[in-house]
């Protein structure tokens, strides 16, 4: 009698470990196949009269280096932003861990080839919502890298497509350097000049955080841009960083 209660008792606990063990892979299943069960999650992290800030968390592989992408500083170039968004998420077996941050401005804006110039108020509103939320999570963060998506409309002469880190001789711009490299069509090209820079890639990279800058011509089509955001997200999956 005791020895078939030990028996059962022993048969209730296996019981209780196997679906245990089942749920685990139910809940890694969900996760992207990932292979442990750090979740992705979204979270508001600023948000006031002029706008709000959303970040996604844990996205890639979890075990992984860990990166930030930012869209949404200049809100008129939101095609750029859309589209990053847009083949980010299809995209499977990452190398790296990453967060993205996704200003929304509230202010009204358009986008480019609907209004011209790019003197919207939500320009600057975009880039004090970077400085007030966004600058602070990532110095805080331990990223090992940070890439801010942008587009333009067509104010660089030949250079449409192009990666570029506004502080000379920083890691950003080594790194920049070898992510354009990695690519057929994006190169590294610096316009000496930036709007955003003090509000969020500038102090990041002095800070020692690598921090460069997409910039896509928002006049191209659309194939052109999701191949090279493609390449984009590819070449800085494929990051070494020291
Ligand atoms: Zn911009």
């Amino acid at each position: 009698m005791i020895r078939k209660r030990i028996f059962f008792i022993a048969i209730l606990i296996i019981l209780i470990v196997f679906s245990v063990f089942v749920f685990d892979q139910i809940k890694v299943g969900h996760d992207n196949g990932s292979n442990n069960a750090t979740e992705i999650t979204h979270e508001i992290i600023g948000n006031d009269s002029t706008g709000s800030v959303e970040v996604i968390r844990n996205l890639g592989n979890p075990d992984g280096q860990k990166m930030a992408y930012v869209v949404g500083v200049h809100p008129l170039e939101n095609d750029t932003h859309k589209t990053f968004l847009k083949i980010f998420k299809s995209m499977n077996n990452l190398n790296c861990c990453y967060d993205v941050y996704i200003i929304n401005v509230s202010e009204d804006f358009s986008k480019y080839g609907e209004l011209l110039p790019d003197d919207q108020p939500g320009r600057q509103t975009g880039q004090d919502l970077a400085l007030k939320y966004v600058y602070p999570e990532i110095v805080n963060g331990s990223y090992k890298f940070v890439a801010d998506i942008h587009a333009h409309g067509g104010a660089y002469g030949e250079h449409n497509t192009f990666v570029f880190s506004p502080v000379e001789g920083s890691s950003g711009e080594s790194y920049g350097r070898i992510v354009s490299n990695n690519t057929q069509n994006i190169s590294y090209y610096d316009p000496q000049f930036t709007t955003s820079g003090p509000y969020l890639t500038i102090p990041l990279n002095e800070k020692g955080i690598p921090a460069i800058y997409f910039e896509e011509n928002s006049f191209i089509s659309q194939s052109i841009k999701d191949a090279h955001m493609l390449e984009l997200i590819k070449s800085i999956d494929s990051l070494k960083i020291s």
